[in-house]
């Protein structure tokens, strides 16, 4: 297929590399051109100066942006891609956005005969370059259809979840169980070390054990050598449970935990950890 990828951070970069590895004809885009480049001395595929020159004859479009705002420039802006989509085509959008933004994006693509599906990710920047993503998404059956067997080249689970908006409020619930889930795994490293045990064989044992999580399995070792130079970045985070905390209002969910995490994430972008990993929590408690 004929591709067109905009937005080649941690998250782009190494999608952007699979689609070409597995063959389809790739043209990417990125605000920051040096980036760009760098992909092509690796990869197969051209680039274009604007997300429209970009997105010219594409069957499927690509955005993997920072948020909303972003999202909304890259598509919508002047030199967006719905400029030069054709008919026919889908745009699939990877961001972490709100579900409103989605929405309203497909809305418009529809009324060019656009398609349009939102397909946030989780796994990180390990499961981009693995190609191991889990997407969620939403969006009508056929472009869904049309677009699964070419993100299966980086997911190892790609799965609708409902209509247009479903896949961000999916990815939303994920944001919620990983907030708690954090602060809980924050605390129990700070109270293994004040009980002066041997933490690491904490880890290694009760990881065997009910308590077992992603984050305790990937977390564990960098948090007791408070290494937090990697990851997914606390900014991400904060951006994220704004989302999540704005739809729980709209919808009356309670988020009491995760609105709690996130004042605390506000502690850690004031210790200047706003690029750090969200297992950064420990940091606020072992200063106490
Ligand atoms: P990133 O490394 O900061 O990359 C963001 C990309 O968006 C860059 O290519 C950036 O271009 C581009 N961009 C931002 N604003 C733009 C604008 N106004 N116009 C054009 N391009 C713009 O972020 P990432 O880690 O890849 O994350 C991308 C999305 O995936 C976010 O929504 C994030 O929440 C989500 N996500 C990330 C992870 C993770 O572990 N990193 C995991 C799951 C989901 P420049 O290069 O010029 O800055």
């Amino acid at each position: 297929m004929k591709i067109a990828f905009i937005g080649l951070g941690v998250m782009g970069y190494p999608m952007a590399g699979h689609l070409s590895t597995s063959g389809h004809e790739v043209c990417v885009y990125n605000r920051t051109n040096a980036k760009a480049e760098r992909w092509l001395q690796t990869h197969k595929g051209t680039s274009k100066a604007t997300p429209a020159a970009a997105a010219l004859d594409a069957d499927i479009v690509f955005t993997c942006v920072g948020n909303d705002s972003d999202l909304n420039q890259v598509t919508l802006g002047p030199d967006g891609v719905i400029k030069t989509m054709k008919e026919g085509a889908i745009l699939v959008d990877h961001t972490t956005a709100s579900a409103d933004i989605e929405r309203a994006l497909s809305s418009t693509l529809a009324l060019s005969g656009i398609g349009f599906i939102d397909a946030p990710v989780s796994g990180g920047q390990l499961g981009a370059e693995k190609g191991q993503l889990t997407i969620m998404c939403g969006g009508n059956e056929d472009h869904f259809e049309v677009a699964k067997p070419v993100m299966d080249c980086y997911g190892k689970q790609v799965t609708l979840m409902g209509e247009c908006g479903a896949g961000q409020l999916t990815k939303m619930v994920n944001q919620i169980c990983i907030a708690g889930l954090i602060q809980s795994l924050a605390e129990g490293v700070q109270f293994a070390t004040k009980a002066g045990l041997n933490v690491e064989q904490v880890f290694d044992v009760i990881g065997k054990g009910a308590a077992q999580s992603w984050q305790m399995d990937n977390r564990h070792k960098t948090m007791i050598e408070d290494r937090f130079d990697h990851g997914f970045a606390v900014d991400w985070m904060r951006k994220d449970l704004a989302i999540c905390l704005e739809e729980a209002r709209r919808n009356e969910s309670s988020l009491p935990v995760a609105a709690l995490v996130d004042q605390f994430y506000s502690e850690v972008q004031r210790m200047g950890g706003g690029r750090w990993d969200t297992s950064s929590l420990l940091k606020r408690l072992l200063l106490r």
